[in-house]
């Protein structure tokens, strides 16, 4: 008898952590959070979300509709003009949020496994993912103390300060390419600036939201400062954005919807904030550290299967070394696998749906069509799940289709440029303006290069790095505003100027 057949096979071993996202997936569906209690919808309605890696059902979740909504701006706004938050101190606040970031930390191996069950992202990542989501509520818990008006110089027979106080009731709605850390971000200033929020998680991952949201109430923040409203951005989106009591939206997706936000929200005048869509240039110069470029580029396109808002997607290199970079970068990204996010050593989980691995396969169709030279990848992987190879077109035009538009899959252009005015031309050549990078070796270059080129972010020499110091956003059709570092405390804070006649 061999060895296998004397013991039985084990169930998989499985993390503490993981134990208790399956045990919190098991307890029943997951409700809406307003105003301190976990409730049904009002219209009862429920709706499922699914494993991207299996298409298995997670688990039944209440659908927010417009009375929700309604219900939700009401505990909100109680919830802003109550002293249990709006008299509570700065250092008050501050505990609170540091408390958060412990449960979080406490939590990370049970958020991570949510993540990756709802989005499909590899547990490596969003491992570190719910570590940095601790790390920035930690960031924010040191602000309350610190946002501070100004008293301005005038003449002596008047006296003239400014104060700098929240927004009031804020709406915060979020794509579903990274929940947990855009959750994270936009919750944790907000809080930090004494708003109150309803939070909208996408319809398709909504897990590691809620979980989140439990915990904030579980560090004892006051009914009705977070409010939790999974459900379809046509309804409970809409509704946030025309929302009269609402006075701030801060919203991560895509351009087109952002564009409608902006439009609904004209009503009340709501502020907003919208970090939207990329189509972020790559660019390597023939003195840069090679090793380094090549591996950053690989890292981009697979990184979260190439759904990440500023991933580097279109890879300019100079003319001379576009043959010996285009080969590198095909070769290193055959050794990148994909398949289950559970695997330690998988690079590339699923897409999130169906419909997402559809829209990146047929991008690659039209690639072709385009007259790009397919050097790797292309096609799906499987047939349950919807995973797709990491994808790399040579040949490619900065006109063309794949060149211009959001793909949001793991799937790079190389694009050739003859030197550094044509590399700053084509990489401003979009209607985005998110992020971008420059690899070289010569110092004035690469601060002539961040200058020039018209986006949010300039790496030097790394890609994706980022910190919660470090502001995000863009220029361009990427968006309105800035999140992380202090631009978020500006984007949640409004002034107020007092005059008084001595
Ligand atoms: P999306 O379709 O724009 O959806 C984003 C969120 O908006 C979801 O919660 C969605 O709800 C909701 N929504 C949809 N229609 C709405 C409407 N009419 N009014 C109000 N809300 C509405 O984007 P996505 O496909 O989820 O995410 C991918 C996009 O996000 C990409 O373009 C990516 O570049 C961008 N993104 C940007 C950043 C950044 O920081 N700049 C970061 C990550 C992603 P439901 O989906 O639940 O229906
Ligand atoms: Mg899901």
């Amino acid at each position: 008898m061999s060895q296998i057949e004397k013991h039985p096979p084990k169930a998989p071993c499985i993390s503490a952590g993981h134990q208790l996202a399956l045990e919190w997936l098991k307890a029943g569906p997951k409700r809406l959070l307003i105003g301190g209690k976990w409730v049904e919808a009002l219209s009862g309605r429920t709706s499922q979300t699914y494993d991207p890696s299996t298409e298995q059902l997670l688990t039944t979740v209440a659908e927010a509709g417009v009375a929700d909504v309604n219900a939700a701006v009401i505990a909100a706004r109680r919830a802003f003009e109550a002293s249990s938050w709006s008299g509570i101190s700065p250092h008050a606040r501050g505990h609170l949020l540091y408390k958060i970031a412990d449960l979080v930390e406490k939590h990370a191996e049970e958020l991570a496994v949510l993540e990756t069950l709802d989005m499909g992202a590899p547990l490596s990542a969003t491992r570190g993912r719910a570590l940095q989501v601790a790390e920035i509520f930690r960031y924010y818990a040191g602000w309350p103390t610190k946002i501070h008006g100004t008293t301005n110089p005038i003449d002596a027979s008047r006296f003239q300060y400014m104060l700098r106080e929240p927004m009031g009731v804020c709406a915060l709605i979020n794509a579903w390419n990274v929940p947990l850390v855009m959750a994270g971000i936009k919750v944790s200033a907000a809080l930090a600036c004494g708003n109150t929020v309803l939070l909208k998680p996408a319809a398709i991952t909504p897990l590691s939201t809620l979980r989140l949201a439990e915990l904030i109430e579980e560090a004892g923040v006051p009914a009705g400062v977070l409010n939790v409203l999974p459900g379809s951005g046509a309804i409970v989106g809409t509704a946030m954005a025309e929302h009269l009591d609402i006075d701030k939206i801060s919203f991560t997706g895509s351009t087109s919807v952002g564009r409608q936000i902006l439009n609904a929200s004209t009503g009340n005048m709501k502020k907003v904030t919208l970090e939207l869509g990329g189509k972020s240039p790559n660019i390597i110069f023939p003195d840069a550290d090679l090793d380094r470029a090549v591996l950053a580029a690989v890292d981009t396109t697979c990184r979260n299967s190439g759904q990440i808002c500023s991933s580097g997607t279109r890879l300019f290199v100079e003319e001379g070394l576009y043959d010996e970079v285009s080969e590198r970068v095909s070769r290193l990204v055959a050794t990148y696998k994909v398949g289950s996010p559970f695997e330690e050593d998988t690079k590339l989980g699923p897409l999130i749906s169906r419909q997402q691995m559809e829209s990146v396969l047929s991008y690659v169709h039209t690639g072709r069509e385009e007259g790009a030279r397919l050097t790797h990848g292309g096609s799906r992987v499987g047939d349950q799940g919807y995973f797709v190879q990491p994808t790399i077109f040579t040949e490619v035009n900065n006109d063309m289709k794949i060149a211009r538009e959001e793909i949001f899959g793991p799937v790079l252009s190389i694009i050739p440029f003859k030197d550094e005015d044509d590399a700053v031309l084509k990489g401003n050549d979009t209607i985005y303006g998110l992020a971008a990078a420059v690899w070289t070796r010569d110092v004035s270059r690469a601060h002539r290069i961040s200058r020039a080129l018209k986006s949010g972010r300039v790496w030097i020499n790394t890609y994706a790095e980022g910190d919660s110091v470090m502001s995000f956003g863009g220029y361009k059709q990427s968006g309105y505003g800035r999140e992380l570092g202090a631009e978020s405390i500006e984007g949640f804070t409004q002034t107020k100027s007092v005059l008084m006649r001595l």
